[in-house]
């Protein structure tokens, strides 16, 4: 039997942040009352008419240039019919041959290695509503329909199939996930639901260049969901097929409590959803000036802030992948580095202490009791050999506990003073207010070298290092 290998494609759904629906004014604000953001046109009334919401297709015209693909000049809004209570018009607007976007990718790092996967299309659609239950469906009496989520601006990005393991399946969304927020498109909530993942998987004959028969998994909520379900889905096929069994294409269910999949229906196909053209909307048509204005407006993205990052800092690339996971992150990093110029030393504590400490706490790091200014000067002083390594750490602990400047718990704690120009300077006062005994000292009176540590101790409040006062008393003294 020849080895078999996993073949993933990723179907996400991101709600968009907009403040309207998608083909009407209803507000999209999460978590009002029941049915209270709900109008004609969302509740599917007869006679109504849809209206395109501009800041929707910018939002996924953004996403289209991040993710390198093409910008229909023309598209085209279909219905999706289907019948179930969540759906008021019992079809669904969406795209299907000529969506808005095709034909991109996202690369990424993933264990030292550039992987790069397809993007198949973007296509603009309408979220439908929600069923509610009384515990859980088999145990409720009745379900009843939440409508404020029907009609939600929905983009679909679906991937090309050259995903290979749940672990790139996982990377490829964090990646995703952070693009899309970066972009300000979508809030990338999982839990919320305003980011939602499909898989489809199958396994084949390692060089084998045709599918083999997927399932499409759904219900996973969380990254870690993702990769389980990927996981257990691909040893129950592999299983299957040593056993000799015929895989059949299905939707699947992951249960989280058993981490199993369960199978929910045999898939559907899409001539079963009877596609057509929405006679109610006219095609969309998009401006190149208008794709062109967008594109200047994009934000740099995380893949080319981690090239940059290793280009003009210096710092491994996996520093630079942890620290432009956000985009707080990659700034906090930013105003440390012009604060502290050493960009690997600024990694070091970012990533270990800093990083640390706020997972532990349970912080993001917008909530970081150390601006990057602080943590900044408090390298620079560790620099200048003012205090240790391991006071740098009794310092870094008390600014986390109070933000303290750590200039002022230096002064405060009377910390010694070691740098060298300051302590030549006190030093060349001393001995010029002093003509008396240095001349003393030249004559050969060694005990005279005394009366000046004493002074020197006595100008500085004995916080001067006494190695230091020794060498540079004995360069100036000497005629240094
Ligand atoms: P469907 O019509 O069932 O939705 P699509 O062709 O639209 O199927 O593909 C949906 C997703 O499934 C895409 O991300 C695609 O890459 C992926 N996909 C398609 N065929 C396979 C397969 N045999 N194995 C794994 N993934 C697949
Ligand atoms: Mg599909
Ligand atoms: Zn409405």
């Amino acid at each position: 039997m020849p080895e078999l290998e996993a073949v993933i494609g990723l179907e996400v759904h991101a709600e968009l942040l907009t403040r309207s629906k998608m083909f009407c004014g209803c507000s999209t604000k999460f978590g009002e009352p029941p049915n209270t953001q709900t109008c004609p046109i969302c509740l599917g009334m007869p006679g109504v008419l849809p209206v395109i919401n501009r800041r929707a297709v910018e939002c996924a015209i953004k996403t289209a240039l991040a993710l390198h693909c093409s910008v229909a000049r023309r598209s085209i809004f279909a219905r999706k019919n289907y019948y179930y209570p969540d759906l008021p018009k019992a079809y669904q607007i969406s795209q299907y041959e000529l969506p808005l976007s095709e034909r991109g990718f996202i690369a990424f790092m993933l264990d030292g290695t550039e992987k790069r996967v397809g993007i198949h299309r973007i296509h603009l659609e309408e979220d439908a509503g929600k069923l509610v239950h009384a515990g859980t469906l088999e145990e409720s009496e009745s379900s009843l329909v939440d409508y404020n989520r029907c009609g939600l601006p929905l983009m679909e990005i679906v991937s090309e199939p050259d995903i290979r393991s749940p672990e790139e399946a996982a990377e490829y969304l964090r990646q995703l996930r952070a693009i899309l927020v970066f972009l300000g498109v979508c809030d990338g909530n999982m839990e919320e639901g305003s980011f939602r993942c499909d898989a489809n998987v199958s396994v084949r004959p390692v060089g084998e260049q045709k599918l083999g028969v997927k399932a499409e998994v759904k219900n996973m909520n969380s990254f870690k969901n993702v990769q389980k379900a990927l996981e257990y889905e691909i040893r129950r096929q592999i299983k299957a097929v040593k056993e000799g069994e015929d895989l059949i294409q299905e939707t699947r269910l992951w249960n989280a409590d058993q981490e199993i999949t369960l199978s929910m229906r045999s898939k559907e196909f899409a001539h079963d959803y009877r596609y057509f053209p929405d006679p109610d909307l006219l095609p969309l048509v998009v401006e190149q000036t208008w794709v062109d204005e967008i594109r200047r407006s994009l934000p740099e993205l995380p893949e080319a802030k981690r090239a940059r990052f290793v280009r003009e800092y210096e710092i491994p690339e996996y520093d630079a992948g942890v620290l432009t996971a956000s985009q707080e992150l990659a700034a906090y990093y930013e105003a440390c580095v012009r604060a502290h110029r050493d960009p690997k030393v600024v990694s070091n504590w970012v990533m270990v202490e800093l990083l640390g400490r706020l997972n532990k706490d349970g912080k993001e790091i917008a909530q970081s009791p150390i601006s990057p200014e602080r943590l900044g000067a408090m390298l620079d002083l560790v620099a200048k050999g003012a205090i240790s390594g391991k006071m740098a750490k009794e310092f870094f602990d008390t600014m986390y506990a109070s933000g303290a400047d750590p200039a002022e718990i230096l002064k405060k704690s009377g910390g010694q003073i070691t740098d060298t120009a300051q302590v030549e300077g006190i030093i060349a006062e001393i001995v010029a207010a002093h003509p008396g005994p240095l001349a003393e000292y030249r004559g050969g009176k060694e005990s005279a070298f005394n009366f000046f540590v004493g002074q020197v101790m006595k100008a500085t409040k004995g916080k001067a290092n006494p190695k230091l006062v020794t060498e540079i008393l004995k360069k100036i003294l000497q005629g240094g």
